[in-house]
């Protein structure tokens, strides 16, 4: 197997695309736009920069975030360090580095749609302006809206988040994210080299995209974002369901999703760049060591039975209640108050907290934490310092 044909220029696609090519495929990647402003927080999480050091190492214009701030839906806020950086990048800046590298390794990138890809026949025959292209393999790794699906289902909208944002031309240092009551989803501003990425995601279907523009506008004012020249966009993300990321196929004998395709997104917080590049790699390792039909046991074992808790929690997570109040709430509310609580976030953001494990680390602390709130009641010196915007623990 030596011809491979990748659908899709983006993080999925180009990552694996520069592995295979480098190991000495011939590889080439279709692409309708190649690198473009994909709508996109563009954040990368520490795990992404651990195994992708170019990510941060990288000449390109990107911006180093390392303060946080949770806003709960009545309003509590809580500002904290990160143990690890985010590094957020323009997508069209990403997109470029990423296929430059490919193309550097050997990769031919064209910029056309793919129309049909068809894997019954010996080579796969894939569709491009009219003409034909075959190749031993095919990669889809054409996003959440890929439509090209050899013996395999779509995402339903079971499946899927939809998200509205603005690009809005200011600069800004910090992440903030806000929780909504009984709202499966939240609102974002991210902070790029030279603008915001501002916006809100929340289940298909759930919600009218009406009600979603009035949130993010709100969200907008509240944070007093000046709006002048901003962009609007929309676009959907996958928000697997956990049967999905345990039993829809995403490989065959001749054929193999990465990325969006394929599913592989957080379904808490929508992170996908580090499991598009992540799965990406790990389908051209596949690949390189002859082994495609090892491809999905490989990735469940890297994440996607993690993502496959997070789908279990992440309903409870956003619409739950704990000690009377939304969980979200209290989760705001003991950032302020716990130290240890804290450092537990500042990991789960960075990417370093699996979800499997987040449980049990709960629980091993939880004497700690109650006893850190304990002491911040009764100690009026402590409550005194406490950070500025924190309340009373109540809902
Ligand atoms: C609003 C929003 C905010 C997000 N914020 C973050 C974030 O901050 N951090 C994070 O980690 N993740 C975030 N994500 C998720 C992240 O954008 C995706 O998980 C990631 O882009 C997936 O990469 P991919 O390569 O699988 O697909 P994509 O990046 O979608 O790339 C697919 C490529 O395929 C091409 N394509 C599609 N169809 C065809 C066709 N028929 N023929 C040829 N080419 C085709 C497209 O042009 C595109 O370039 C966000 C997503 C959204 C929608």
């Amino acid at each position: 197997m030596k011809d491979i044909t990748i659908v899709g220029g983006g993080p999925a696609g180009a990552l694996c695309g520069e592995r295979l090519a480098s190991h000495g495929f011939r590889v080439t990647i279709f692409d309708e736009r190649l690198s473009w402003e994909k709508p996109c927080g563009g954040g990368l999480t520490h795990k992404a920069i651990a195994r992708y050091p170019f990510l941060l190492d990288s000449p390109q214009p990107k911006r180093i975030v390392r303060t946080a701030e949770l806003i709960s839906g009545g309003g509590h806020r809580a500002r904290f360090e990160m143990s690890h950086p985010i590094v957020i990048y323009a997508r069209k800046v990403l997109n470029a580095l990423l296929l430059d590298r490919a193309v550097a390794a050997g990769c031919t990138a064209v910029c056309s749609r793919v129309t049909s890809v068809d894997t019954d026949g010996r080579d796969v025959r894939v569709t491009v302006g009219g003409e034909e292209h075959r190749s031993d393999f095919v990669v889809l790794a054409a996003g959440a809206r890929n439509q090209l699906l050899p013996e395999t289902t779509a995402l339903g909208a079971q499946d899927l988040e939809v998200t509205l944002g603005y690009f809005v031309p200011v600069e800004q240092e910090i992440i903030k994210v806000k929780f909504l009551k009984q709202f499966e989803g939240y609102l974002w501003s991210f902070p790029r080299a030279d603008h915001l990425s501002v916006g809100i995601c929340a289940k298909m279907g759930q919600r009218p995209s009406q009600q979603l523009r009035r949130h993010l506008d709100d969200f907008v004012v509240e944070e007093s974002i000046p709006m002048d020249g901003a962009r609007f966009y929309s676009h959907v993300l996958p928000s697997p369901q956990a049967r999905t990321l345990r039993d829809r196929r995403i490989a065959g004998r001749n054929w193999a999703m990465a990325g969006d395709a394929a599913a592989c997104v957080d379904p808490i917080t929508g992170e996908g760049l580090y499991y598009a590049l992540r799965s990406g790699d790990l389908l051209a390792q596949a690949l390189i060591e002859d082994q495609p039909q090892a491809y999905p046991e490989r990735l469940r074992a890297a994440f996607s039975a993690d993502l496959e808790f997070a789908a279990h929690i992440a309903r409870k997570l956003f619409r739950g209640n704990f000690l009377g109040g939304a969980i979200t709430t209290r989760m705001v509310q003991l950032l302020n108050y716990s130290p240890a609580f804290r450092d537990l976030v500042r990991d789960v953001f960075s990417g370093e907290q699996d979800y499997r494990s987040l449980k049990r680390r709960l629980w091993d602390q939880f004497g700690i934490t109650a006893l850190e709130i304990m002491r911040t009641v009764f100690h009026p010196r402590a409550a005194a310092s406490r950070p500025a915007g924190s309340r009373e623990l109540a809902p």
